[in-house]
C-alpha cells in the first residue's frame, strides 16, 4: 500500500467511525470575538493527539501552540541524541484504536511489511517524521513559534467562565479549558546541580540543551552524571566526536527499564483509581530509577573500548574552574574535566514555569493532599501536581482559585497522580481518550442550561403522521 492509499484509508476509518455525527458545540465570544473551546499549549505527541481526540468527539474550534517552529516540537529531531526510540516498536498510542494510524501502518506503507518486521526499534527520525503525517493527514491545527506566556482567569461575552491565555507575540486568546501538553519540564525544569549550573556557560550542559557544540570536544575530556538513557546518548555522541567519556554514576546501572514491567492494561487504565499511599509508592518506586538504555545504546558507547569509562558508584559533590579545566569533586577525590554534561532529568517545581507562575502558589501539590508513612517520604515527589479526576489541576485551599479546574495538565508532571499518562507513548491509548473524556465533562456540564432549553424546543419530526390515515379511538 502506498502512503496515498493509506491516506485515503484514514478518511474511510474517520467515517466510518465517526458516530454521533451531531455537531454540539456552539460557539461563543470572548469581547467580541470567538473564543476557543480548548486551548492545547504544546504541539509535541501529547498535545497532538489530545487535539484528535477532541475532533473525534466533535470539539473542533481548539487550537495547539507551540513555541518550536514547525517540525522541531518535541525532543526526536532536536535533544534526544539517539538513533532509535528506546521503546518497544508494537506499542502504539497516537493511533487512538485506529489501525490506519498507527506507525505500523505508516512505516509499511512507505517502506513495506518486510521492512517493518526487520526492524528492531523505532528510528527516531521516523517516529518525528511520523508524528509531522499524523498531524498534517488529520488536519490538526497547529500554530507553531508562538509560546503561553501567563494564563489567567475571564469570562466570556455571555457570563461564562474561560481562560485568557496570554502569548509571546501580547496576543490574548481566550479558551474554556486549556491543555498543557508542554512535555518533561512542563511543571518544573531540566535540573542541574548548583555547583554545575554556577560553571561557565561554555563549559556545562544539560543533556536537554539543543546547542551543545560537540565538534569543540574533540580529544576532550568530557564527564558525564548520571546513567539514565540520555546520559548514555550524550556520551555516546560526544565519543563519536572523539572525545575522552567518563560517565559518573551514584549507583551501577541494573539494565533495568521498569516503563516495560509497567505497560499492561491494568496498571496504565487504573492506577490512577488507586488509593494515594498505593500511587506514591508504585510511582516513587518507578520515577527515582532512572530509565534504563537500550542494548544498542551500550553497544554504541562500548565500541569505544579505549575512551569511554564508567566511574561506578562515583558521583560528584562540588566543581569550580582550576587552572582552566574544571575541577570536580567526587566521592572518590577530585576529577579534572573540560566539559561537563549532566544527565540528571527533570525535577518538578511549577513555580519556575512562566505560564503558571502567576498561581504557582494556589495549585494543590501532593505535600499538600498526602502524608506518606515514615520511611517513604520524599521531598522532590511531594512537590509533583495533585491532580483531579480529569487531569485538571486543583486548588491548594478550596474556593481561592476555582477557575485552576479548567486548566488541564498532560505532561509528566501528570505522572505522579496517574501513572504513566501524559508524556508518554505507551500511556497515550488508554490516557489520552480519559482527558478527552474529561475535557467533554467540563464543556457539556458547562452547557447543561443551554442543552435543556434546546431540548425544550426540540420540534424535528423525523415523521409527519398525517392523521386522517389513523384510526384513533
Ligand atoms: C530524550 C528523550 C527520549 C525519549 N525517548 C522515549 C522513547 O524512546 N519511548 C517513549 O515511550 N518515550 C520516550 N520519551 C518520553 C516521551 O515520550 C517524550 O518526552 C515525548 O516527547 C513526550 O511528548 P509530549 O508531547 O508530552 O512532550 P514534547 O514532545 O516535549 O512536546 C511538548 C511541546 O510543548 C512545547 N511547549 C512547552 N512549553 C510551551 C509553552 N509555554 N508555549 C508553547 N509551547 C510550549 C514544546 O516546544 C514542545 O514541542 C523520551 C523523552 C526524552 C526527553
Amino acid at each position: 500500500m502506498s502512503l496515498t492509499k493509506l491516506e485515503a484509508q484514514v478518511a474511510r476509518d474517520l467515517e466510518l467511525t465517526a458516530h454521533p455525527h451531531m455537531e454540539w458545540m456552539v460557539p461563543r465570544l470572548h469581547g467580541g470575538k470567538p473564543a476557543l473551546d480548548v486551548l492545547i499549549v504544546g504541539a509535541g505527541q501529547s498535545g497532538i493527539v489530545t487535539a484528535f481526540g477532541l475532533m473525534r468527539e466533535r470539539v473542533r474550534n481548539i487550537l495547539a501552540i507551540d513555541r518550536a517552529p514547525e517540525g522541531k516540537e518535541g525532543p526526536w529531531v532536536t535533544f534526544a541524541r539517539m538513533p532509535t526510540l528506546r521503546s518497544p516498536k508494537l506499542q502504539t498510542g497516537p493511533d487512538l484504536g485506529m489501525p490506519s494510524l498507527t506507525f505500523q501502518a505508516w512505516y509499511e506503507a512507505q517502506h513495506g511489511a518486510q521492512a517493518f518486521a526487520d526492524m528492531n526499534l523505532i528510528p527516531s527520525v521516523d517516529w518525528h517524521e511520523y508524528l509531522l503525517w499524523f498531524r498534517r493527514v488529520l488536519g490538526i491545527p497547529v500554530r507553531n513559534d508562538v509560546a503561553a506566556t501567563a494564563i489567567a482567569p475571564g469570562r466570556l461575552d455571555d457570563g461564562g467562565p474561560c481562560l485568557r491565555v496570554t502569548l509571546s507575540t501580547g496576543e490574548v486568546l481566550a479558551a474554556r479549558k486549556v491543555v498543557l501538553a508542554t512535555g518533561q519540564d512542563g511543571t518544573g525544569e531540566w535540573w542541574m546541580p548548583d555547583f554545575v549550573r554556577n560553571l561557565p556557560a561554555d563549559r556545562r550542559a544539560h543533556t536537554c540543551a539543543l546547542d551543545i557544540d560537540f565538534d569543540r570536544l574533540k580529544g576532550k575530556v568530557v564527564a558525564v552524571l548520571g546513567s539514565g538513557a540520555s546520559a548514555m546518548d550524550n556520551a555516546a555522541v560526544a565519543l563519536e566526536h572523539g572525545a575522552e567519556v567518563h560517565l559518573f554514576c551514584r549507583r551501577r546501572p541494573t539494565g533495568v527499564q521498569r516503563f516495560r514491567w509497567l505497560t499492561f492494561a491494568g496498571f496504565l487504565r487504573h492506577m490512577g483509581d488507586m488509593p494515594d499511599l498505593w500511587r506514591w509508592r508504585f510511582m516513587a518506586n518507578i520515577l527515582n530509577a532512572r530509565e534504563g538504555f537500550p542494548p544498542d545504546t551500550l553497544e554504541r558507547v562500548l565500541v569505544f573500548r579505549d575512551t569511554f569509562t564508567m566511574q561506578v558508584e562515583r558521583t560528584w559533590t562540588d566543581a569550580r574552574m582550576e587552572d582552566g579545566r574544571i575541577r570536580l569533586e567526587t566521592t572518590r577525590g577530585p576529577f579534572h574535566a573540560d566539559f561537563a554534561i549532566c544527565g540528571t532529568g527533570i525535577r518538578q517545581n511549577v513555580h519556575l514555569r512562566p505560564e503558571l507562575a502567576a498561581f504557582a502558589d494556589k495549585i494543590a501539590l501532593w505535600r499538600d493532599r498526602f502524608t506518606p508513612p515514615p520511611g517513604e517520604e520524599d521531598a522532590l515527589l511531594a512537590n509533583y501536581p495533585y491532580l483531579g479526576a480529569d487531569y485538571q489541576f486543583l486548588e491548594k485551599t478550596p474556593g481561592e482559585a476555582p477557575w485552576l479546574g479548567d486548566i488541564h495538565l498532560f505532561a509528566i508532571g501528570s505522572t505522579l497522580s496517574f501513572g504513566v499518562s501524559g508524556s508518554s507513548i505507551n500511556g497515550m491509548t488508554i490516557a489520552v481518550p480519559k482527558l478527552v473524556a474529561g475535557l467533554t465533562r467540563g464543556l457539556f456540564a458547562g452547557d447543561l442550561q443551554r442543552h435543556w432549553q434546546s431540548l425544550l424546543a426540540y420540534d424535528t419530526k423525523v415523521v409527519d403522521i398525517d392523521w386522517s390515515r389513523v384510526k384513533t379511538g
